[in-house]
């Protein structure tokens, strides 16, 4: 198998290439040279998945990752600790592939939440098997979690997923809310095939008690089928909405949030005024504002999704070497992130990993 059919990109695994810190102050925090700092840290642990989403994964699934190029849950720990001690990392979100596929995700949690000192501890998941998992999840240090979510139809659901699991995703987010984990946030992936759906899964939210986000699909569908024009994006969504409820001006919650939120006049939800979140990825960048390092599961920095360019620390970690050489390479990684995703240049081209094979 080549490295293209793994969908994995160039990685720097020669020590004495040690990512260009030419320019950088002398910090500890993960800035880079377009004056941003990443505090956010998402770790993909697995390429495996229960459901295979056409946005992301191919309908065979992923190549399977050798065993022994994943990381531990002891290396995952490790990682989570330089970040938040040396890093300054704050929030701390276990991704993948589907995390609720490995059997060791609540050592992962807890051996993470114990070093985390302070910083969230959360996970992205499609919400199936969670039901199962959930208190010794939150038991182990699971503060918040998000559940994707794309149509509350069961057919369209099937379609756009390759599976019929419905079920299993409802009853995975009942369990989360019984577990007190909210406001439970649901991310849905904008597609031509579910945007007649799209108020109903927002009706189905405000009944639910669940907060609803909408994400415009980027180029990072394993079958490289999305297309610019054939997209779906904020504007368009906007007015599907508009046609059954009433959205007043947005705002952010917090600059570095992706997520514009529009306020849905006559709802509430736990209290206060209800919205409804849009995050326009691609029509209106937020590269400016972007807070995040990525580490994949096989233990490599991702500064960018969309930057093919990562650095190695599993070597690193599997070596004698310290905690402060980790946390040096992984700072050197951050300062070399690119500008912005670039999807708007006539020469964009898309990153050789997947989404499911980085980490959303
Ligand atoms: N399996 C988990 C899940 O689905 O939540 C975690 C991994 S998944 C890759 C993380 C997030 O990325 C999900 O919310 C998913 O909807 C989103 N995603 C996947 N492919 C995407 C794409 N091409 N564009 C935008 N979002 C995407
Ligand atoms: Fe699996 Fe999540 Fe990708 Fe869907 S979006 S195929 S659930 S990893």
């Amino acid at each position: 198998m080549t490295q293209l059919d793994l969908g994995i990109p160039g990685i720097r695994r020669d020590p004495a290439r040690m990512p260009s810190t030419v320019g950088r102050p002398d910090t500890a925090g993960l800035i880079d040279r377009f004056g941003r700092t990443a505090r956010d840290l998402r770790i993909s642990i697995t390429e495996k998945c229960s459901l295979r989403c056409t946005y992301c994964m191919p309908e065979q699934g992923l190549p399977a990752i050798p065993r022994e190029n994943l990381l531990t849950a002891t290396e995952i720990a490790r990682l989570v600790g330089i970040g938040v001690r040396d890093l300054g990392v704050h929030d701390v979100r276990f991704t993948g592939g589907e995390p609720l596929m490995r059997a060791d995700l609540a050592e992962i949690v807890g051996l993470s939440s114990a070093v985390a000192d302070g910083a969230s501890i959360s996970m992205t998941t499609n919400g199936i098997g969670l039901d199962h998992r959930i208190h010794e999840l939150v038991a182990a240090g699971l503060t918040r979690i998000n559940i994707s979510l794309d149509t509350v139809d069961r057919d369209h659901f099937a379609r756009l997923t390759r599976r019929d699991r419905l079920p299993a995703v409802f009853a995975g987010i009942e369990a989360a809310k019984d577990a007190g984990l909210t406001p439970l946030k649901i991310n849905a992936v904008l597609m031509r095939d579910t945007l007649a759906g799209a108020a109903d899964l927002l009706e189905w939210s405000l009944a639910n008690g669940v907060r609803l986000r909408f994400i415009e699909q980027m180029p990072l569908d394993a079958d490289e089928a999305w297309a610019r024009d054939n997209m779906v994006d904020a504007a368009e969504l906007l007015d599907v909405l508009g046609a059954r409820f009433t959205l007043s001006q947005p705002h952010r919650e917090d600059p570095s949030s992706p997520a514009e939120e529009w306020i849905i006049d006559g709802y509430q939800q736990q209290g206060v005024p209800a919205t409804v979140g849009i995050i326009a990825s691609v029509t209106r960048s937020f590269c400016e504002a972007c807070d995040r390092t990525r580490i994949t599961a096989e233990g490599t920095v991702r500064s960018c999704l969309f930057g093919d360019d990562e650095t190695d620390l599993r070597a690193l970690l599997r070596s004698d070497v310290d905690d402060e050489t980790i946390a040096t390479w992984w700072r050197a990684a951050m300062w070399g992130k690119q500008a912005g995703h670039g999807m708007e240049r006539a020469d964009f081209v898309r990153p050789v990993r997947s989404m499911g094979a980085i980490g959303g």
